[in-house]
């Protein structure tokens, strides 16, 4: 198939988004945060950023939704950026086989959990990142924001509190974490860091523009680095391995793109060099991803042929 030259995205957008109302079956929202549990899988947004922050949507692309998962990126990257290195001593970097809050490997594995996108890795690079900043979830709202351009952007308090009072799953994976010293950060406290990093409400434009940097082999909006190119490969590949958890295979066989979903319904993706992808739709399927934000996505790698394949 002919590659296409594309002067402008949104053509394509048009037509995933065409496409992606006929789709039947699109799963079912996160009903384990309650405060995600009305999202209606028929909501759909697309947003697609150009190297330069341009920014092409379609549908409800300008509509915030809960982030959740989609921010472990954020932090991963602001933790290599501050301690390099060190950071994977702490937390592996190989697919788990296993769903995004499970407890199962961590015992084997003497507390060092698989990756830093399931939920125990993301645990301990939130407890790296605030002892480095003092304010893990302030410096996460600090950089989306300037990468986003929106100072609008916030934690939604409803969400997080609907996580705290349902987050005995994440407490049992930090005091478990802890008893192997790989936490150091009191455990409510990085618990309330890790409940408010997970509900930052922002929109797939936010998001689109904000992942850029990953896009730019580590170039910030403003021109300065955060992460050195080897790092943004390093991150860019830990999403294409383990950025959808245990579907993280179908997710490269379909898409062929670094990718990180969250369970508000949103999944970022990177081509490098070339652009960034946000897609937004509420219905999950059995492990937490996106059915019609996984759909779209292998729509728009297979029309346009941008993958890094
Ligand atoms: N806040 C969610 C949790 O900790 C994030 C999970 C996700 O988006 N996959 O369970």
């Amino acid at each position: 198939m002919a590659i296409m030259v594309l002067q402008s995205f949104r053509p394509v957008l048009d037509t995933i988004a065409e496409e992606i109302a006929n789709l039947d079956g699109r799963g079912r929202p996160a009903d384990y945060i309650p405060a995600l549990a009305a999202g209606d899988p028929r909501h759909f947004g697309m947003a697609v950023a150009d190297l330069d922050g341009t920014v092409y949507g379609v549908g409800e692309w300008q509509r915030p939704f809960s982030t959740q998962s989609v921010t472990k990126v954020y932090t991963l990257a602001l933790a290599l950026a501050h301690e390099g290195e060190i950071l994977w001593e702490h937390v592996g970097r190989e697919p788990s086989g296993n769903p995004f809050n499970s407890l199962v490997q961590l015992e084997y594995e003497n507390g060092i959990p698989r990756n830093p996108f399931i939920n125990a890795g993301a645990l301990v690079v939130t407890d790296r990142l605030h002892r480095l900043t003092g304010d893990a979830s302030g410096a996460l709202r600090d950089f989306l924001r300037a990468e986003s351009g929106n100072d609008g952007l916030d934690f939604d308090r409803d969400v997080a509190a609907s996580e705290t009072a349902h987050g005995d799953r994440n407490a049992a994976l930090a005091h478990f974490m802890a008893s192997y010293d790989n936490i150091t950060t009191p455990v409510p406290t990085l618990l309330r860091e890790y409940f408010r990093q997970c509900s930052i409400e922002a929109s797939c434009a936010d998001l689109a523009v904000a992942t850029g940097f990953l896009a730019r082999h580590g170039i910030r909006a403003d021109g300065t680095r955060l992460l050195t190119r080897s790092q943004a490969k390093q991150v860019n590949a830990v999403m294409l391995t383990c950025g959808t958890y245990d579907a993280a295979g179908d997710f490269a066989y379909r898409v062929g793109l670094p990718g990180k979903s969250g369970v508000g319904g949103a999944i970022i993706a990177v081509v490098p060099g070339r652009c960034t992808l946000c897609v937004w739709s509420p219905g999950l399927d059995a492990r937490g991803n996106s059915v019609a934000g996984v759909a779209a996505l292998d729509r728009f790698t297979t029309i346009t042929g941008l993958s890094v394949f």
